[in-house]
Parts: structure tokens; sequence; C-alpha cells
């Protein structure tokens, strides 16, 4: 397999793919390493996990430089995930004691009636290259913890990424066995949904994941699903800043080339603002320095949606076309007069291209930003915080940001609606996602 940067599209080395013959010799190491691993102290488990944490930090620059190189992002981003991966790690270290520890939960009669987890046992983490630290350690690390052995298939654009963690949690002395890196694409993945495992949790596009529930579906074992958005964003009349919210709006929409699960994909600007707004948003944009996309192939998706725009009406006020010809890049590009006809407004970008749209109400708001199969994040900006909290009670998301927006903590579950996904990864809900619950009534 070939492994490209697309900042300049060379080829940065080749790395051998696994077979079906060393995947199934994967999954018997794994499983066989999970054995032992599920009667080990929670404390144990969790010193391993903080001396991987240790050698992100130790390792930071290397880490960073590989990421930067496979999938283009800047040295800078780069280095950022790898702290902020850090900072979820601690997240779980100092909470999977309480949620994972057994509890008495009813002593009432004469029947002491406990609740403990056990692990799932083997589970597949089919991951994405967008942020492959962090979507990996939101599923891997937690997983580990609860005492479940995993077979992590990185993406096949962040795979010098994928065999980085599994180097290092080796060395951070995880038993042998116990994580397995699965190098491939699509081939390798499929391999993984026809073992016996005992949990799936995928990070990526609807299709794939919609594909890989319906696929494992009589398993009957846990499937998580973290799948794509079209995230709307509302400002409101009574803002007081505009020029800081234009920009901190537009870093929503930009930030790594948009190519978040969370970016901010349509923007809604009251009319009596609008005007103002619109000029303070493209001045932001122009000074933006724009990234590599990661897969070259997705130029022309991003092409067919600008085209498809201008076509129906669309305003393009900056950028619209594909970039210099020596990597993989897309010009930031700012579209007015749009409205939901046009795939820009319906369809996950995944890119650097951004819709603005006048509304008249916060009404016209809520229903424009309900319009969409998706529902992950859904920003309002007003310095009305109960009014805010009013119309974004009335969307359908997982996340509700106001006054703020394309951001993720430890502490809040990260969940998708409708095509966004199924389940929560991190918060005390992504601790037992990797857990089976046992409930215990006692009588002596
Ligand atoms: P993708 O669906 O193309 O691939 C994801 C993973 O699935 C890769 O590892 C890929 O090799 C594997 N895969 C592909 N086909 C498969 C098959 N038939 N069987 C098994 N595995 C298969 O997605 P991507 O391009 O890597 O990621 C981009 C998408 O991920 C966007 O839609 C983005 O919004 C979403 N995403 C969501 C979150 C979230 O937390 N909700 C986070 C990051 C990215």
């Amino acid at each position: 397999m070939k492994i490209v940067n697309p900042s300049n599209n060379q080829v940065i080395k080749e790395i051998q793919e696994d077979s079906k013959d060393t995947i199934h010799q994967k999954y018997n190491k794994a499983s066989d390493a999970q054995k032992d691993w599920q009667h080990s102290k929670l404390e144990d488990r969790l010193k391993i996990i903080a001396q991987f944490s240790a050698l992100l930090e130790k390792e930071c620059e290397s880490l960073a430089k590989d990421l930067s190189d496979e999938v283009g992002k800047p040295l800078q981003e780069a280095r950022n995930e790898v702290n902020g991966a850090r900072g979820r790690i601690q997240f779980f270290i100092e909470n999977a004691k309480k949620w994972l520890s057994p509890s008495l939960q009813n002593t009432a009669g004469n029947t002491a009636e406990e609740l403990s987890f056990d692990p799932l046992g083997v589970i597949a983490n089919i991951s994405a290259w967008n942020y492959p630290f962090l979507v990996g350690v939101n599923v891997f690390v937690p997983a580990l913890i609860a005492g479940n052995a995993v077979l992590y298939k990185p993406s096949e654009f962040a795979t010098m990424t994928g065999l980085n963690i599994g180097r290092l949690l080796k060395e951070a002395g995880l038993p042998s066995g116990l994580f397995q890196v699965v190098v491939g694409d699509y081939h390798a993945g499929e391999r993984l949904l026809e073992l016996p495992l005992d949990g799936y949790f995928f990070t990526g596009s609807y299709k794939t994941g919609k594909y890989i529930a319906e696929r494992v579906a009589s398993k009957l074992v846990p499937v998580g699903l973290e799948l794509g958005g079209k995230d709307p964003l509302y400002v409101t009349e009574d803002v007081q800043d505009l020029k800081q919210v234009a920009g901190a709006v537009a870093e929503g929409c930009f930030y790594n080339n948009g190519q978040s699960c969370c970016a901010v994909e349509r923007v809604y600007i009251h009319e009596k603002v609008y005007d103002q707004f619109v000029p303070l948003f493209i001045e932001e944009v122009k000074s933006f320095t724009t990234g590599a996309i990661t897969r070259s192939a997705h130029l022309d998706f991003l092409q067919k949606q600008v085209d498809d725009a201008v076509k129906k009406g669309a305003k393009l006020e900056l950028g619209g076309r594909k970039g210099n010809a020596d990597g993989s890049f897309f010009e930031s590009t700012v579209l007015t007069n749009v409205n939901h006809e046009m795939l820009v407004m319906k369809e996950e970008t995944f890119g650097p291209v951004i819709g603005l749209m006048k509304v008249k109400s916060d009404q016209e708001a809520i229903k424009l930003m309900n319009d969409c199969e998706y529902g992950l994040t859904a920003s309002v900006y007003s310095k009305d915080i109960e009014r805010a909290k009013k119309i974004i009670s009335q969307v359908n998301s997982g996340t509700s940001y106001i006054n703020c927006c394309d951001r993720v903590s430890p502490y809040l579950p990260w969940s998708g609606r409708n095509k966004s996904g199924l389940g929560s990864t991190l918060s005390y809900l992504g601790i037992l996602a990797f857990a089976r619950p046992r409930g215990w009534h006692i009588r002596s």
C-alpha cells in the first residue's frame, strides 16, 4: 500500500497490507491476550494507559510529523491533535474507576443487589483519517480500560499514525497481542466484519457505517457509529460583536479545511445583520492559509457541489476551484444566495466550502436547520442565552452549542442522531459503551 503526502502527491513509503490469514492470526492473538487482561486489576490497566499518554507527549514531534505528512494537515494542528488526545485520555483515567467499579444498588429485603461490568471481549475499531488520534482514542482507550482486546483498523489514509499508536501502546506495557493494528483499506475492513467479534465501533461516513451495521446485525453484538454531519449554525440579530462572531464562525467552518465531522457546514444569518456579516466573514476567510485535502478523489466531489450551487443561482464570493496542481488543494470557498435545492446545503461537504443564507426569523432558521438528514451538532449565536436555548432545543442534534461551535469535550457524550450515528463515545456513556452490565442478586 502506497502512503502519499497529499500536499505534494509524493509517495512517502510503502507498507504491507494485512491478508485474510494475517488478520485471522491477529484475531487469535487478541482473543488469547484478552482472557488474562479481563482479569487484570483496573489500576494496572490505567497505569499502562497513563504511560501511553506520557509516550505521546515524549514523541509528540515525530508523531505530529507523520500525521502531517500522511493527511496533509499543518504541523501545528497535528501537534494540537496529539495533545488533545492526551486530554481525553486523562478524562478516561480519572473517571473509569467511578463508572466501572461494582456498586450496591439495593439493600432493602434480605437480598443484596449489585451491579458490575464485564468487558465485551474482542472488539473492532474501524477508524477515520481526519483526526486519527482523537477519534481512535475515543474508542480504543476506554475499550482497553474496560478489559477488551482491540483490532484497530486505521483509515488507509492514516496508516502510519495507526502503526505509531500500536507501537507506543506496546512500549507502554500493554500485554502482547491485546491491541492489533490491521493495515489496509476496505478489504481489510471487510475481513473484520467476517470475524466473530464482540463489538463493532466505527468512525466514518454514513454510507460505510450503515453497511457495517447491516452486515453485522445478525451477530447481536454492540455497534457504535460515529458518522458524518451537515452541522448548521444560526447568527441572530442581537449578537454584540459581529466581527468577533464572524471570525469564530469562519474558524468553525474552515478548521482542518472543513474536514471535521463537527465542522460548521451551513450558516444562517438573521436578515437584520446579514449584509454586515457577509463581508466580515469573507475577510476572515481570506486571511486563512489553505491546507491540503487528504483524499485527492474528494476534489471532484467539492467541485461538483460548487458547480451545482452556481448553476442553481448561488453567488460565488470567494474561491470555487481546485488549487495548486502539485498537491491536493481546493480554494477556500464562500457561497451566498444559496437555498436548500442546492447540494451544498443538504449533502455533507467535508471540505472548505460554505454556504451563507439569509433568514427572516428564528422560526425560519429552526425549520432550515432541521431540514437535513444528519443530526450531529448545531449552534446558535445570540446574546440572549434563553432565546438561544429555546431555538436550539427545537433542533434535532446530539450536541448543542451556544456562542461557540466545532468543539468536543470528553466530559460530554459525542453522539449523532439520524444519519450521524448510533450510540455515544466520550463521557461516562462512552466508558460504559465498552462493557456489559451484570446484575447480582446475593442472598447470604
Ligand atoms: P469512510 O467511511 O470512507 O472510511 C472509514 C473507515 O471504514 C476506513 O477505515 C475504511 O477503510 C473503512 N471501510 C470502508 N469501507 C469499508 C467496508 N466495506 N467494510 C469495512 N470497513 C470499511 O470514512 P472516512 O473518509 O475515513 O471519514 C470521513 C467521514 O467520517 C465523514 O463523513 C466524517 O463526518 C466522519 N467522521 C465522523 C466522526 C464522528 O465522531 N461523528 C469523526 C470523524 C469523522
